[in-house]
């Protein structure tokens, strides 16, 4: 069975980490594909309640690719959904640069 949480931890770090090196100034193709793998990610992330509440919230507050720190700023808040969902303390999404691309905390 899939282990939701060593799953979401090991997803959560290739996203943010894909978001960190991201570029800040993103060419049109970049922004598509971006725009193309956060929106099939969402559809084929292997566990279906986080997916369908994944999906609703890229519904509402769709990707944004315009830069490295938006699509980042825009992940931390996604994340910080599921921590509030999960009863977790959200993280201070100024600090994201310093735990995804300067130098990971854990
Ligand atoms: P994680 O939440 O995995 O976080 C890993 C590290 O990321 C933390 O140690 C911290 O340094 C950093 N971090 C924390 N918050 C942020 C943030 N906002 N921005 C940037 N960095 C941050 N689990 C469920 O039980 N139910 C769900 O519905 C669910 N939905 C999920 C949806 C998605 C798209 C993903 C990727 C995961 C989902 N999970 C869900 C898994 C859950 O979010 C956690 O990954 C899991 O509970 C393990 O938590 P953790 O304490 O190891 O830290």
């Amino acid at each position: 069975p899939v282990d939701v949480k060593s799953l979401g931890k090991a997803s959560w770090t290739l996203l943010h980490t894909t978001a960190a090196y991201y570029p800040d100034r993103p060419a049109p193709s970049q922004m598509d594909t971006m725009r193309t793998f956060i929106n099939t990610f969402a559809e084929n992330y292997p566990c279906w309640h986080c997916r369908e509440d994944f999906q609703r919230s890229i519904k509402e507050s769709p990707v944004r690719v315009g830069s490295r720190k938006k699509l980042s700023e825009w992940l931390c808040q996604r994340h910080n959904e599921v921590n509030v969902k999960l009863g977790k303390e959200t993280f201070d999404c100024t600090k994201v640069f310093e735990r995804w691309l300067d130098g990971p905390a854990d």
